[in-house]
C-alpha cells in the first residue's frame, strides 16, 4: 500500500455552471464521498490547496485573458459560449484554486517526497487555452503544473496522459512546440473538441514526435482501450523517460456516462492505474500527479476514481 496526498478546497464546488449543466458541484462531493468511504482512506493524506497567482496561471495563459475571466466573474457572471458553460462570481477564485491544488501536490512530490498526489480539480482544465476558456475549463489546471514543476524544480522531462475521453486541446497547445513535455491523450474518434487529436497529430519544430493522440471509436470498450495504450502510449512513455508523470483523470467513459458514449467498467480504471505505475516506476521514480477533469454520471464517476484511486494506492492489488 502507498500512501496518497489529496488537495482540496470547498471552493472547487463553488463554482456553478448553470442549471442542468452536467459538470455539477455535486461531481467533487461524490467524488469526495468516494475517497472518504473507500476501504483504502486511511492511506489518504488531506492537505488544502492554495490560491495560484496570477503569475503562476501566467505561465500558461495570457495576463490579458486572466484579468478579463477576473472582471468577468466580479461583475456577476455570464453565460460563456466558449466555455459552453456559466460562470458565476466563485467561478475566478474556484479556478485560481484548481490550479492551486495541482501546485500544492507538486511541492508534496518535489520538497516532501511524495509519491502519488490527486486533486479533485473543479472547475476542470485540459481544453482551456491561452486566450480563452474552453468546454468548462476556464485554467489549464495540469498544463501549469507541468510548467511550474519545470521552473520550479529544474525538471527536463514531464509525461502527461490523458484518459479523459475528449481529446485536451488546451493541454496539447500549450506543449506542441515543446520537446520538454510528451503529450499523451487516448479519447473519442469525432467528438468535441472536433478536428482535434488526429492520429497524426504529433506536434511541431522542437515539439514534433512528443504529441502522442490515440483516437478510439465511439462505444469502445476496456480491452480495446488497453491494447492501445500498450501499442501507443507505453513505448513511447518508456523511451521519453519522463522525471514525473501527471495525468488528466477524466471519468466521462465510463459507460453509464451519456456524455462519454464508451463502454469503459471500473476494472479499466484500475487497470490504467496499474499501467500508470508501471511507466512512473520505469524512470519516475513512482511519481504520479493525478488531476480530475470530466466524467458527469455521478455513479459512474465515483466508480471510476474510487477504482483509479484504489488502483494507484494499493500497488500490489
Ligand atoms: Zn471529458
Amino acid at each position: 500500500m502507498q500512501r496518497l496526498l489529496l488537495a482540496y478546497h470547498d471552493l472547487f464546488t463553488k463554482h456553478d455552471a448553470g442549471p442542468d449543466h452536467p459538470e455539477l458541484p455535486a461531481r467533487i462531493d461524490v467524488v469526495m464521498n468516494a475517497v472518504r468511504s473507500a476501504e483504502w482512506n486511511e492511506m489518504v493524506e488531506f492537505v488544502d490547496a492554495r490560491d495560484a497567482t496570477p503569475e503562476e496561471v501566467a505561465l500558461v495563459h495570457s495576463e490579458r485573458y486572466i484579468d478579463a475571466m477576473r472582471r468577468l466573474c466580479e461583475a456577476g457572471g455570464e453565460y460563456l459560449p466558449a466555455m459552453e458553460s456559466n460562470i458565476n462570481p466563485e467561478s475566478f477564485p474556484a479556478a485560481m484554486r484548481a490550479v492551486g491544488a495541482g501546485l500544492v501536490l507538486a511541492d508534496g512530490v518535489f520538497k516532501e517526497g511524495w509519491k502519488l498526489g490527486f486533486a479533485p480539480t473543479r472547475p476542470p482544465g485540459h481544453h482551456a487555452i491561452k486566450e480563452r476558456p474552453m468546454g468548462f475549463c476556464i485554467f489549464n489546471n495540469i498544463a501549469i503544473t507541468a510548467r511550474y514543476i519545470q521552473n520550479t524544480y529544474s525538471i527536463k522531462r514531464i509525461a502527461i496522459i490523458d484518459f479523459d475521453i475528449h481529446h485536451g486541446n488546451g493541454t496539447e497547445e500549450a506543449f506542441w512546440r515543446d520537446e520538454t513535455v510528451l503529450y499523451c491523450s487516448l479519447h473519442r474518434d469525432n467528438h468535441f473538441p472536433y478536428n482535434k487529436g488526429r492520429r497524426a497529430d504529433t506536434g511541431e519544430g522542437e515539439g514534433e514526435g512528443y504529441t502522442i493522440n490515440v483516437p478510439l471509436p465511439a462505444g469502445c470498450d476496456d480491452e480495446t482501450f488497453l491494447e492501445a495504450f500498450d501499442r501507443y502510449i507505453t513505448p513511447e512513455v518508456l523511451n521519453y523517460g519522463p522525471e514525473i508523470i501527471l495525468v488528466s483523470a477524466g471519468f466521462d467513459g465510463h459507460w453509464r456516462d451519456i456524455i462519454g458514449g464508451m463502454r469503459f467498467t471500473g476494472d479499466l480504471y484500475e487497470k490504467i492505474a496499474k499501467n500508470l505505475l508501471a511507466l512512473a516506476e520505469a524512470n519516475a521514480e513512482g511519481r504520479i500527479i493525478s488531476l480530475l477533469e470530466g466524467g458527469y454520471d455521478l455513479i459512474g464517476l465515483a466508480e471510476g476514481v474510487t477504482r483509479y484511486l484504489g488502483g494507484l494506492i494499493d500497488e500490489q492489488g
